[in-house]
């Protein structure tokens, strides 16, 4: 500790990481290994984490270099036709990471949304192009659906793709794109008209260096993350760009969404971990009124609602890991939940940390300070809480009265 600022690297703190969850049935052998592996991997590797504007996209670029180098990717890229997305996998492997550091999660998670379209939806020769250079970190991906004026209304959206001969021609703008400006490809969703509203969208891969692309903004975010504003003006891509069919571009991001959502809660649940570590470590060392402050009844109670919220977080995260990855069935109820329920979760547990920390809480570069700007965003992108419970209350409602499922096991 220097002066008030108090830093702390995971290893200091690993020891108060509850691992008693991955005993539970929601996981296999290889679940556990790879927690355990990766855990590892992250103490030996993720180093300084104190990211600015200037330095981020370097860093971002650094943990894809690192991640592909060691073989995470491969969790998050397929490998072929045959292999889904292991959600458990992703979820293990995000949770880990944003333990550590916020942009080693994004460099993970964004290489599998990136390309999440492609995997789940793309020819064999997009699969064959993209999905391999992804995974081994030589391309960089981006999922570009929100504009400035559709972000939870999706069905908004305004950039259109008109055919032109044997291709298309994008016309609009993009807006909140994480990796803009490091991306080599953005998975773009734009107006093709086949039907009014959700039903007239498709979905394009579009190469960085694609004529009448650009990069028109990059956005200053709280916890630094390379993040933009791009720009289509007469960008002209081939027909072999087009995912999946004309007019399936709306469930191609909701069927990329339904995979990738649950794990944005497990990314939440990292943070939470990271934040009642340090928490605890600090009630224990922290001498006020002659005892630690973890002696203190109140500050019990304060740990005890934190330990809660991140144990019934996992539970739902890890629930709609598992029912997606045994079922293959759409889950937007259970990742709904998951997501909605953990990241509110941690910002409720890592303001607590940051009371327990009194002042040195609020401490510029600290890690509950750091973790504290890092969460918020995690609440909004991916579906923001009110939409999530719009999607809840929807699926509540229209199960209501039909039978329920019989149990798989
Ligand atoms: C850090 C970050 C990274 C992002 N990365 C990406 C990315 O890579 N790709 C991408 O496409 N997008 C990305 N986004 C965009 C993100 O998905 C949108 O910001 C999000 O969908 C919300 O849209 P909006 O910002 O336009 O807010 P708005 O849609 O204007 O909503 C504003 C508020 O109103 C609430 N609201 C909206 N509708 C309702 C309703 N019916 N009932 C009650 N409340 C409602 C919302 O929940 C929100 O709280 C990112 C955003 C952030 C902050």
């Amino acid at each position: 500790m220097t002066g008030h600022r108090i830093t702390t690297a995971l290893a200091d703190v690993a020891g108060a990481l509850d691992r008693s969850f991955l005993a539970w049935p929601f996981f296999e052998e290889r679940h556990r290994r790879l927690a355990n592996e990766l855990g590892a991997w992250v103490l030996a590797h993720v180093g300084a984490v104190d990211h600015t504007e200037a330095t981020v996209d370097d860093a971002a670029r650094g943990y894809v270099r690192g991640l592909a180098d060691a073989g995470w990717l491969a969790h998050c890229v397929p490998a072929d036709d045959t292999t889904p997305l292991d959600v458990r996998s992703l979820c293990l492997a995000r949770e880990t990471l944003a333990a550590a550091d916020g942009l080693a999660d994004f460099a993970f998670a964004m290489q599998g949304l990136g390309s999440g379209p492609i995997s789940l939806f793309g020819t064999p020769a997009q699969r064959r192009t993209y999905l391999p250079a992804v995974r081994a970190g030589r391309k960089i991906g981006a999922f570009a659906l929100s504009e400035a004026a559709a972000g939870s209304d999706v069905a908004a959206l305004a950039t259109t793709a008109r055919r032109d001969g044997n291709g298309f021609v994008l016309d609009g703008g993009k807006t909140w794109i994480s990796n803009a400006g490091i991306a080599d490809f953005y998975v773009v969703f734009a107006r093709t008209d086949e039907a009014p509203g959700a039903k007239g969208l498709s979905a394009f891969v579009v190469d960085a260096d694609t004529p009448g692309f650009t990069v028109t903004e990059r956005l200053p975010i709280i916890a630094p993350h390379p993040i933009g504003t791009l720009g289509f003006t007469g960008c002209r891509v081939d027909a072999d760009a087009l995912i999946g069919q004309p007019g399936e571009g709306f469930k191609i991001a909701m069927a990329t969404l339904d995979v990738f959502r649950a794990t944005v809660g497990a990314a939440a649940l990292g943070f939470a971990r990271r934040a009642l570590a340090e928490a605890v470590m600090r009630a224990r060392s922290r001498v006020v009124f002659g005892q630690p402050l973890a002696q203190l009844q109140m500050i019990q109670g304060k740990l005890a609602d934190m330990a809660t919220q991140v144990d019934a977080a996992a539970l739902l995260v890890y629930r709609a890991a598992w029912t997606k990855d045994t079922t293959g069935a759409r889950v937007s109820r259970e990742a709904s939940m998951a997501k909605l329920f953990a990241t509110e979760a941690a910002q409720s547990v890592i303001d607590e940390a940051v009371q327990i920390f009194g002042g040195h809480g609020v401490v510029a570069g600290n890690v509950v300070e750091r973790l504290y700007r890092e969460i918020r965003a995690l609440r909004i992108y991916e579906g923001a809480s009110e939409i999530q419970r719009l999607i809840i209350a929807g699926q509540v409602l229209a199960n209501a009265g039909r039978p329920n499922p019989t149990p798989a096991r």
